[in-house]
């Protein structure tokens, strides 16, 4: 789950990280209530959940609490990369004399977190990343003893930062603090700040929850946002199948988060490109399968259906009588390959005996029928 701005501030706020003070505003009027109670410069940013808001001008500067309202009307409605800007934090602005970036990340590589820091920091750290990967110094961190400030400062001082090392440390031993306390996939500081008066303060964060560990942090649940989530995606949520809306015009469902994935591959081997991920987990009825079907075919881009069903506590049978009621109910239009295989795949025969699905021995079978029906029929386009 990614958080806003705002919200990864609040976190690192909680475990002692400087963070500049402000709030978030859904309308200039907030905008300018808010300015008025800083009393000083502020910025105004754009709180959507994509980076380089600053380089698609959604990061503007205010003097006062009417140019803050101002700014807001400008950013508030605007498109960044697709996203439409529903809310702007309005923060103090800070005094900048240095940007850096400071970021962890899960790295399997060496199974713990990486902690990365550059002084290239500001702008995008995946372009700093691929033109200049020396810039960035990586440290992997002791998951038991976590990250010392005697390792955050020799890391400092390695990747060339200045200013006070000390404070520069001590904030990345609070993100790391923050990353393992809420249990984050990736935090980042970026730009972290040294001010003209020489303080230390990070100016933008971002942070990406781990949704499997959401369990164990019922309050951030709050921090969800539905409605920034697809549509499609919230309801699959709603019956608990991993649903992953995907850019193409397959719909792709399996049993499984390797069969799926493998559903997707064959797909693309083809000449197709899938439109989602959705994977009905082991063990699925009839109901669920029909649900699963009935999600799939609700997103218009899908224009043909896999389904790749490998039998083992999930059974074969279940999953035909699931489709057959989606075409008793006159949901399944268009095309569908089925490919089926393992625990009652002989019963699932006998039920799709004469049904307009095509069966087929192999994924690679089905789904190279299915794309080429698909593409041929203009599906493509
Ligand atoms: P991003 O573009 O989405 O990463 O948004 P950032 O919050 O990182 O802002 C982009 C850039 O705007 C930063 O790198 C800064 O150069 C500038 N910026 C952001 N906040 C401030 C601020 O408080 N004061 C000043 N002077 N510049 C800021
Ligand atoms: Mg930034």
């Amino acid at each position: 789950m990614k958080l806003h701005e705002y919200q990864a501030k609040e976190l690192l706020a909680r475990f002692g990280v400087p963070v500049p003070a402000g709030k978030v505003a859904f309308t200039p009027e907030e905008a300018k209530a808010i300015a008025v109670s800083v009393g000083k410069m502020t910025v105004i940013k754009a709180q959507v959940h994509v980076g380089g808001r600053g380089k698609a001008g959604g990061v503007k500067l205010a003097k006062d609490a009417n140019e803050a309202f101002d700014r807001a009307s400008d950013i508030l409605g605007m498109d960044i990369k697709g996203l439409t800007v529903k809310k702007v934090l309005v923060a103090e602005a800070v005094d900048i004399a240095k940007e850096y970036y400071c970021g962890l990340i899960v790295d399997r590589n060496v199974q713990s977190y990486t902690l990365m820091v550059s002084k290239e920091g500001g702008v995008d750290i995946e372009e700093v990343a691929a033109n200049n990967p020396d810039a960035i110094t990586r440290f992997a961190i002791d998951p038991i003893r976590g990250l010392r400030p005697f390792e955050a400062r020799e890391v400092a001082l390695k990747a060339g930062l200045e200013g006070n090392i000390n404070k520069i440390a001590s904030m990345m031993v609070g993100l790391w603090n923050t990353c393992v306390g809420v249990d984050a996939s990736l935090a980042e500081i970026n730009p972290l700040v040294v001010t003209t008066a020489g303080d230390i303060i990070a100016a933008d964060a971002k942070i990406d929850l781990d949704d499997n560990a959401l369990s164990r942090h019922p309050e951030l649940m709050a921090y969800r946002e539905l409605e920034a989530e697809h549509p499609l995606e919230v309801e699959a949520s709603a019956f608990g199948f991993a649903y992953v809306k995907l850019d193409g015009y397959i719909g792709v469902i399996g049993n499984g988060a390797g069969l799926v994935m493998t559903s997707l591959d064959v797909v693309a081997r083809v000449g197709g490109k899938a439109a989602n991920f959705l994977d009905i987990g082991g063990g699925a009825k009839a109901d669920i399968v029909y649900n699963a079907v009935k999600l799939v075919l609700k997103d218009p881009d899908v224009k043909g259906v896999l389904i790749n069903i490998f039998g083992g506590i999930t059974r074969a049978d279940e999953v035909a009588k699931g489709v057959i009621r989606c075409l008793e109910e006159g949901i399944l239009t268009k095309p569908v390959a089925m490919r089926v295989a393992g625990t009652a795949v002989e019963e699932a025969h006998v039920l799709l005996e004469g049904k307009p699905i095509n069966i087929y021995p192999t994924m690679m079978q089905a789904a190279t029928s299915l794309v080429n029906e698909v593409n041929a029929a203009g599906g493509k386009a």
